[in-house]
């Protein structure tokens, strides 16, 4: 069936769905009164389930780390599926830049806009893995977005520390958006500044041709030795020369930034990010 000049089932098709949502849905919104949207023009990409890096992570990640086809089975178990007959769908949404300027002003709390968008963001993000997952299963093509499925949960996994059963950058990695940074966010084509998220669909889709070949390439500081300006901009010292020390992040979002900002803007959630913005990888691959 033809939807305006996208075939139904073809890769412009999904990135029609998610690209049409991003521009129509009121959850778009930072919700500050001035009907801004919380996020720019999403970037999609794919990858193919049998990817090898799917079953490394669930090797390495955790022991509860979920495949694409456990996390399809979890959503559809009467029909398991072969990795082969399943595609992974990735978008990141990146940060405005009005939000972006008002982050990088700041120094040791996260900025109004930023708060925002990590709460009411975050939520449209949700309701953009759920959509999606709807419309691809009514069109005929069965979807999940493992983020949204009620056994997602972070647990303590010995040598990763807290993690979860599906991370939304290690998928985004596998699809071709983006490589790790110092600070262990993705650097993405539009940069670090952004809010990943993803759904598993039994369609054919082809894998997005990824323009790196190993975990941390667009680095400055794996690639070239130089940078380390994520390291200044943590006001919790939880990022060094060794890496990003997840419990002490974790600890300053729960006990300090993130009861300023529901203090100080009412919003919920757990916003930081002074190290997305003001870096050189802010914004796009800074290579
Ligand atoms: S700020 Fe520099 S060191 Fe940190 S992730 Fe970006 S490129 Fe790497
Ligand atoms: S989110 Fe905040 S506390 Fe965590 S590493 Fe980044 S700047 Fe530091």
């Amino acid at each position: 069936m033809e939807n305006g000049s996208t075939k139904t089932g073809s890769a412009a098709w999904v990135e029609k769905l998610i690209h049409e949502f991003w521009a129509t849905s009121p959850q778009n919104t930072l919700n500050n009164g001035t009907g801004e949207k919380a996020w720019g023009q999403p970037l999609v990409g794919f990858a193919r389930a049998t990817h090898p890096l799917f079953k490394k992570y669930c090797e390495d990640l955790s022991p509860f780390y979920w495949s694409p086809e456990q996390a399809f089975q979890l959503a559809f178990p009467a029909e398991p599926v072969p990795a082969a007959e399943l595609s992974v769908i990735c978008w990141v949404l990146p940060q405005t830049a009005e939000t972006c300027a008002d982050q990088s002003r700041e120094t040791n709390m996260p900025a109004e806009r930023w708060a925002r968008s990590r709460d009411f963001g975050e939520k449209f993000n949700c309701a953009l893995r759920l959509q999606l997952a709807a419309s691809l299963t009514a069109a005929g093509y069965p979807a999940v977005a493992p983020e949204r499925l009620p056994a997602f949960a972070y647990q303590h996994s010995g040598q990763f520390g807290i993690a979860s059963n599906w991370s939304e950058r290690h998928t985004a990695h596998i699809a071709g958006l983006g490589t790790f940074g110092l600070s262990d966010g993705l650097i993405t084509v539009r940069g670090k500044a952004v809010r990943i998220g993803s759904v598993v669909a039994r369609i054919d889709l082809p894998a997005t041709a990824a323009a790196y070949s190993g975990y941390q390439d667009w680095c400055l500081w794996f690639a070239k030795g130089t940078c380390g300006m994520c390291i200044k901009r943590c006001p919790a010292e939880a990022i060094n020369e060794a890496g990003h020390d997840k419990d002490k992040c974790l600890a300053y979002i729960r006990e300090v930034s993130a009861p300023y900002a529901q203090r100080t803007y009412g919003t919920e959630a757990t916003p930081c990010g002074l190290c997305q913005v003001k870096i050189p990888c802010e914004k796009s691959c800074p290579l």
